[in-house]
């Protein structure tokens, strides 16, 4: 169970974490670092009016820009059954090393990165792995979307199916899309992050082991100035779709997805709530990634089935998916 705490500075910020049954608040401020966007401005396109002889001729249109496509909420739910059915998938299991093989199968035709390292934690270290999946697009910079895989390690008889299922299997369906339809978006990689859940208990150096390596290698080899938007999915598949209004994102990103929302019809699942959310996007925030965690902390009556034998697969819808992964869609085809 989350706790929220208050804190008072001006506002009043509460903080609920993603994916800990208890976790500190800190009176940082990580999204002060996303002040510094780097949206890049659309150069007009100018060189063919003056090479238009004709002057009864109109001169060319801008391209008319390329509608977002949709993501199937029968494929991301069947991919988040296949991956539940793993079992449970903490580090250092056998759930865990299927699911892994499950991700290469599907990904092998695909530029496919594996980011492998050594993190220490109060159970001693493990290996784990970051899936990095890149779809070339037709437009400059990087949208990068990640959700984690695995499940919580404390907890017995679980199987995550909206807590780590449904953060997998939507991405394996949006990877579905990205191979099909490249025109009109930047490049995008998906993220499959190892190691977001708390071993012990949640705290800035017990969680989020995936992400923050991999933020650190980004920014030590020159990657991050590119990414224009950091999309990260966590709990989104509750048939009972709420997700909130995350204040420790990016406010510019949280805007254009709550715009794509309105944009899709379907603006009545999103914002109802905010709060603050430690999660994998804050060691990108933290380095000035812009960046918006899309998440619904509000699972079973107050909360009751996250991180409990409750996170089951029949909890989970494709049409929730499908919302979230179309508003996602939409965000990268529009961004700029
Ligand atoms: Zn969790």
């Amino acid at each position: 169970m989350p706790i929220r705490t208050a804190i008072a500075i001006i506002l009043i910020i509460t903080e609920a974490c993603a994916c800990s049954p208890e976790r500190k608040s800190e009176a940082s401020d990580p999204a002060a670092g996303s002040a510094q966007v780097h949206q890049t401005e659309l150069q007009p396109q100018t060189e063919n009016v003056s090479l238009n002889q004709n002057p009864t001729t109109p001169a060319p249109a801008p391209a008319a820009a390329v509608a977002a496509p949709k993501v199937s909420g029968e494929k991301a739910m069947q991919y988040t059954r296949e991956v539940v059915a793993f079992g449970p998938r903490p580090i250092g299991s056998a759930g865990h090393k299927k699911l892994e093989a499950y991700l290469r199968a599907h990904l092998k035709n695909d530029e496919l990165e594996e980011d492998t390292f050594t993190a220490q934690t109060p159970a001693g270290s493990f290996k784990m792995t970051n899936f990095i999946a890149k779809f070339p697009g037709t437009r400059d910079g990087i949208v990068v979307i990640g959700g984690h895989y695995d499940t919580n390690y404390p907890l017995k008889n679980y199987v995550g199916a909206n807590d780590g299922g449904s953060s997998t299997g939507l991405p394996l369906a949006l990877a579905d899309v990205l191979r099909e339809h490249k025109e009109g978006r930047p490049t995008v990689w998906l993220v499959w992050f190892d190691g977001e859940e708390a071993v012990q208990q949640w705290s800035a150096t017990d969680s989020t082991y995936g992400s923050r390596h991999l933020a650190a290698k980004w920014q030590a080899d020159g990657t991050l100035p590119k990414i224009k938007a950091f999309l990260l999915l966590d709990m989104i598949g509750d048939a009972d779709l709420d997700v909130l209004r995350d204040t420790n994102s990016t406010s510019w990103l949280e805007d254009m997805v709550g715009q794509a929302a309105v944009k899709q019809g379907t603006s009545s699942h999103f914002f109802a709530t905010e709060n603050g959310i430690e999660d994998d996007h804050l060691p990108f925030v933290q380095l000035g990634v812009p960046s918006a965690d899309i998440i619904d902390m509000d699972y079973g009556p107050n909360d009751s089935w996250h991180h409990t034998s409750k996170d089951t697969i029949d909890k989970v819808s494709g049409k929730s998916m499908e919302i979230v992964g179309n508003v996602v869609l939409q965000v990268v085809w529009q961004i700029t």
